[in-house]
């Protein structure tokens, strides 16, 4: 029986991980070093974050990569850090996911460069927290266009301009907002919702054309923006994490190995799905308004 428990908890043990944005400094394949050999995959937000983590691990088993976001300069140098680090490609490109022009021009740049693109990861999006009460008009709408329009905009160009012809993979990070209607993200939640209700539109729409759409749904993820600014400090500090089954936030390396699974032919049959990717915390977290309301209050808002 120990045995077993041993095993147990080797298999909900946490990878190493850097809490900034820069590669990690060991690594241990547990996938096939060569499972993604040969392919290439255009991830958006890939400059910072979980889009950073993705791209790193996505190029240590053998996938080059395009990593796309507005601000040229920090992709630019995420790129140099995750070329010195695995020595695969990596091409940085300036795109605003809002407006699908720029992102006809930065397809077209990766497929001069790169000739094929095999994997999209629809990782960039913006949020903060807010009560409904206080959101403009303009604050929601801002977060709908960058995470929902911003994900279809880009999943359309790609479809045209390479996946209708040759087939692909699509994952799409969306969020746990919704499910239980957590408090301050009615913003984010419903984005996301919509975003996952495009990964089964488009799975079936697709599925023909063979390419696949997913959705991965991350909780708590430490060493990320979203982390900071959505309170992660303050549930730690305040022992909710005591509430998630796994009793841990998650790390930017867990859920780069979830997508790697979903860009790979290990999901060779999964499509239209979503998977939640939180040591089980939407189910047990706490959806307190008025005590998420009072730490709003308490300076929250001031870092909008
Ligand atoms: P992050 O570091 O803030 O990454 C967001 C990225 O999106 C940035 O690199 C940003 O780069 C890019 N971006 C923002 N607006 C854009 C636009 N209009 N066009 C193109 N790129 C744009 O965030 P993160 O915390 O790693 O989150 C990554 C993903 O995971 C997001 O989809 C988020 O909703 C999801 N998620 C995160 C957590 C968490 O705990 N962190 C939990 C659940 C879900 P530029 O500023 O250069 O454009």
């Amino acid at each position: 029986a120990s045995t077993a428990m041993a095993e147990a908890a080797a298999a909900s043990r946490p990878p190493p991980d850097v809490d900034t944005d820069d590669c990690l400094r060991e690594y241990r394949h547990l996938f096939s070093p060569d499972i993604l050999a040969g392919q290439v995959a255009f991830i958006t937000g890939g400059g910072s974050g979980i889009g950073f983590r993705i791209a790193e691990i996505f190029m240590r088993h053998g996938c080059r990569t395009v990593i796309a976001s507005r601000n040229l300069q920090r992709v630019s140098e995420a790129s140099k850090k995750l070329v010195a680090a695995t020595g695969q490609q990596c091409l940085p490109l300036s795109v605003d996911v809002r407006q699908p022009q720029t992102i006809v021009a930065a397809v077209d740049e990766a497929l001069k460069e790169f000739k094929r693109i095999d994997i999209l990861v629809n990782n960039a999006a913006g949020n903060f927290l807010c009560p409904a009460s206080a959101l403009s008009f303009n604050a929601f709408k801002t977060v709908i266009d960058i995470d929902t329009i911003g994900t279809f905009n880009t999943s359309k160009v790609l479809f045209e301009k390479y996946f209708r012809d040759h087939g692909g993979v699509i994952v799409n990070i969306t969020a746990t907002l919704s499910y239980r209607g957590q408090a301050l993200q009615v913003h984010a939640g419903a984005a996301k919702a919509a975003i996952d209700a495009m990964t089964r539109h488009l799975a079936v729409e697709w599925g023909p054309n063979n390419i696949r759409v997913n959705s991965l749904a991350p909780g708590p993820i430490t060493g990320t923006e979203g982390y900071q600014r959505l309170g992660g400090k303050f549930a730690e500090d305040a022992s909710q994490f005591a509430m998630i089954p796994l009793h841990r936030a998650g790390n930017k390396t867990e859920i780069a190995h979830s997508t790697l699974y979903l860009a790979s032919p290990l999901s060779s049959y999964v499509t239209g799905t979503t998977l939640v990717v939180d040591g089980g915390s939407w189910l047990t977290s706490a959806n307190n308004f008025p005590a998420l309301l009072d730490f709003w209050a308490a300076g929250a808002n001031k870092n909008q």
